[in-house]
């Protein structure tokens, strides 16, 4: 067989290769320069009780305000950042920008009693990297002290993907952060390969359903059967489920029939910037004209 000695061909897959590790490369270079110059942001999409629509959290999703391409979305970045280990500086930086957007998110919330029906949460997402440190219940743990949020306000968000690739290390983070009183979700269930024993280990407070099964749910009967294993199952270990990816008011309403406690998507809101967060928490539910009034305020 050929071998690739030097001088071999370069194969256009070779090629591919070669070009798509410059690209990760030059990526992190400016992933750590992006770093350096604090352009990332996080944007905020609301999580609602299915039932009455009351607000019960956000997501927090990261972006990237390039200085020349504009707003850059994670799927274009984070791979690049979970793959060198830089992640852990980006979610450290996650971290601590929670600790200056919440309590400024938990002000307007006081504003409109009418928005929530009990406390809000905020969610992050954690990658497998960032739970291997040993430091990071710590890291996380400092940040709630030092800005005084009830740790019950922090949920966690690892996909099942990057929980079985360090089971024992994912699992003694998540028991060590659960311990302190944060929650733990399972982020896109149903994608990855789970271990069903595994996952009956992990300390989880909540399972968030793919929005693959929620895009065409109404009229794809598989995608229904599958929503309705998972909240069975999560209904046997006894927590509660997200469902994401909402876009129709009738996937929300038969979510809602079949026991899905929360949703989240396009329904109820996109992903927006901590201001426009703000103004929607205080508008929540309110009649127009009462919005009107609070945002005039
Ligand atoms: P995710 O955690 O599953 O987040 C949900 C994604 O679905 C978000 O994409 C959100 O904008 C999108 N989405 C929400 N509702 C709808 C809907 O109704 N329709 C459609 N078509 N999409 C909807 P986004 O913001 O681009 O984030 C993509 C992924 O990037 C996230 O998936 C998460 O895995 C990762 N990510 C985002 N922020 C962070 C971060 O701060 N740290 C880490 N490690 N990963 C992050
Ligand atoms: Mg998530
Ligand atoms: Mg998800
Ligand atoms: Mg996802």
């Amino acid at each position: 067989a050929p071998t690739r000695a030097a001088g071999a061909h370069f194969t256009p897959s070779l090629k591919a290769d070669f070009e798509a590790s410059i690209d990760a490369m030059m990526t992190e270079r400016a992933l750590r320069l992006a770093l350096n110059r604090n352009e990332f942001e996080l944007y905020l999409q609301p999580i609602v009780h299915l039932g009455t629509e009351a607000l019960a959290g956000f997501e927090a999703l990261i972006r990237w305000r390039h200085p020349e391409k504009g707003l850059v979305h994670p799927m274009a970045f984070i791979p690049v950042a979970e793959a060198s280990e830089l992640i852990v500086e980006i979610t450290q930086w996650v971290v601590s920008e929670v600790g200056r957007i919440m309590p400024e998110i938990m002000r307007a919330a006081l504003q409109n009693p009418a928005a929530t029906d009990g406390p809000l949460f905020l969610s992050i997402n954690v990658s497998g990297h960032d739970l291997a440190r040993a430091s990071f219940p710590e890291m996380v743990g400092e940040m709630l002290r030092s800005t005084g949020i009830a740790p019950s306000t922090l949920k966690l968000e690892i996909t099942e993907t990057t929980v079985m690739r360090d089971p024992v290390g994912a699992t003694e983070a998540l028991s060590q952060c659960r311990e302190a009183g944060m929650g733990v979700a399972i982020d896109d269930f149903g994608t990855g390969y789970s271990s069903l024993s595994y996952l009956s280990k992990l300390p989880i407070t909540t399972l968030k359903v793919d929005r693959e099964f929620v895009r065409a749910m109404l009229t794809t009967p598989s995608n229904r059967k599958i929503i309705q294993t998972i909240l069975r199952l999560a209904d046997e270990i006894g927590i509660p489920v997200v469902a994401e990816g909402i876009e129709e008011p009738a996937e929300a309403d038969a979510l809602a029939e079949m026991g899905c406690a929360y949703g989240q998507g396009y329904r109820f809101g996109r992903p927006v910037p901590l201001a426009e967060t703000l103004a929607l928490t205080k508008a929540w539910r309110l009649a127009p004209y009462d919005a009107a009034l609070i945002v005039a305020a």
